[in-house]
């Protein structure tokens, strides 16, 4: 096929033509394109150097962001939108697989260039001003096989470079529903422990991608998320990035709830909720102390506690933000609430406004997947829609959901108790929350004022 882009990278090309280099289109762009995908970005490369590049755009007056000048990278912005242009590179790593490299050399033909990059998929060129494709490495074919290839002979030369390429690996045959070639999977192997050198933000934004895989293209999460997990196991990437759950595997459990053993059982909760990724990360790490539990105590008991521990040193240790570790960590904590679904349901409502909306429905589609993910089917599971229900009524008879729903003040409790202020009128505060949850109509001034006294005694 012939590509054609938009006018103002085309008026860009021009002006690179006219210093005597031709402007190409690399990466995920043409893939995608070739696809049929969408285009999330649109990566640049020629062979002039980033102040060459600077100077052009300094004289056309677009404004360029150097990026990585080292690593000869600038950013073009054009029409509104920003291009990353890097020069043809080829790269000299050190050992080690950090992703360093210890020598960039600039170079003058995408044939160079090509063998720099991770995957032949990834390699592919189309010139803007003449739309053609240039294809130093067999992306083409490979595209046309659905097949994930590294762009050197032997494998190898690519994943010890950049460790993370492994988890790219993953994350690009997950989200695009891609084999791996056969050579490639192998080396992947062996490779699999100099994911140990890459820094722990890179890690977890590859694990993001693989969590929130089937989000990307739309291909079914049980093809996209719960593959890409199970390549990161068979990899040995799990081992090094996460070994706490790489301990799950093939850990037996009661057949009575369960069909899979803990490390599969995570798996396919997780690729079973929706694709939410405060939800993943709960469903992902929910059932992470189970091991140990059962090591120390020979059974599961208190593996929700544990697990709350476990799952926060790990997602610190990946450098999440702490609201999203929070939120993640508290799913982990509660998901054994009313396992069997027998709570009161003034029991729940009480829960429910403590909790407050969000985290009930949360709390509600962990559940759902964590069954899912015992048996591998989408079935219906009651107690996650009688919880929903019971939501639903209490939103519906106006219930409240937090101490500023309530129909008085904590001066107004002062006054009709005579108490001085202190921690003691938050108490009765949060004591009035959860009488009005289960029974929204004493939320009024004089039923709270007679319920506060009852309370205190006063
Ligand atoms: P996406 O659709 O996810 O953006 P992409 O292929 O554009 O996919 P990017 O991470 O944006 O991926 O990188 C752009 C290109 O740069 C890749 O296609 C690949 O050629 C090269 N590249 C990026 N990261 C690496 C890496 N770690 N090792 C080798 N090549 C890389
Ligand atoms: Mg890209």
């Amino acid at each position: 096929m012939l590509f054609t882009f938009d006018p103002e990278l085309n008026t860009l090309a021009e002006l690179v033509r006219d210093r005597g280099a031709e402007l190409f289109v690399v990466g995920g762009h043409v893939r995608n394109t070739l696809l049929g995908l969408p285009v999330s970005d649109t990566d640049i490369t020629s062979r002039l150097r980033p102040d060459e590049m600077t100077a052009l755009c300094g004289e056309a007056g677009f404004k360029v962001v150097p990026k990585g000048i080292d690593f000869g990278m600038v950013e073009v912005h054009i029409g509104g939108k920003a291009y990353e242009h890097t020069t043809f590179r080829a790269d000299t790593y050190s050992e080690g697989g950090a992703h360093r490299p210890t020598r960039i050399t600039f170079s003058d033909s995408p044939f160079e260039d090509a063998f720099r990059r991770d995957f032949t998929v990834n390699a592919l060129y189309a010139s803007v001003l003449t739309g053609e494709t240039v294809d130093p490495t067999g992306g083409l074919d490979d595209i046309k096989k659905r097949l994930i290839r590294t762009t050197t002979a032997d494998p190898e030369d690519i994943l010890r470079d950049d460790g993370l390429r492994i988890m790219r690996l993953c994350r690009f045959a997950a989200e695009l529903g891609f084999d791996i070639e056969e050579n490639t999977f192998a080396a992947a192997k062996k490779c699999a422990p100099l994911l140990d050198d890459i820094s722990s933000e890179r890690v977890r934004d590859e694990l993001i991608k693989i969590l929130m895989a089937d989000a990307k293209y739309g291909i079914p999460a049980e093809e996209s998320v719960l593959r890409g997990l199970h390549l990161l196991d068979e990899t040995g990437a799990l081992d090094v990035i996460l070994p706490e759950l790489a301990a799950a595997r093939g850990v037996e459990q009661s057949p009575r709830f369960h069909k899979y053993p803990v490390l599969e059982h995570i798996f396919r909760t997780t690729a079973m909720a929706k694709p939410e990724l405060t939800l993943r990360l709960g469903c992902f790490l929910h059932d992470v102390a189970k091991p140990s539990v059962l090591e120390r105590n020979g059974n599961m008991h208190g593996h929700d506690a544990e697990g709350e521990e476990m799952a926060r040193a790990i997602l610190r240790r990946l450098r999440f933000s702490s609201a999203e570790i929070d939120r993640a960590c508290w799913l982990v904590r509660r998901h054994m609430f009313d396992l069997d679904g027998r709570a009161k349901e003034p029991t729940l409502k009480r829960r429910f406004a403590e909790w407050g909306r969000e985290r009930t429905l949360a709390l509600a589609d962990i559940r759902e997947a964590d069954f899912r993910g015992s048996i591998g089917e989408y079935i219906e599971v009651k107690s996650a829609e009688r919880w929903r229900r019971v939501l639903r009524e209490m939103e519906e008879s106006g219930a409240p959901f937090s101490e500023n729903d309530l129909a008085c003040t904590g001066r107004d409790i002062m006054e009709w108790t005579g108490l001085a202020p202190g921690p003691r009128i938050g108490e009765i505060k949060t004591a009035l929350l959860l009488h009005c949850a289960a029974r929204p109509k004493d939320n009024t001034p004089e039923r709270l004022k007679r319920i506060a006294r009852d309370i205190t005694g006063k």
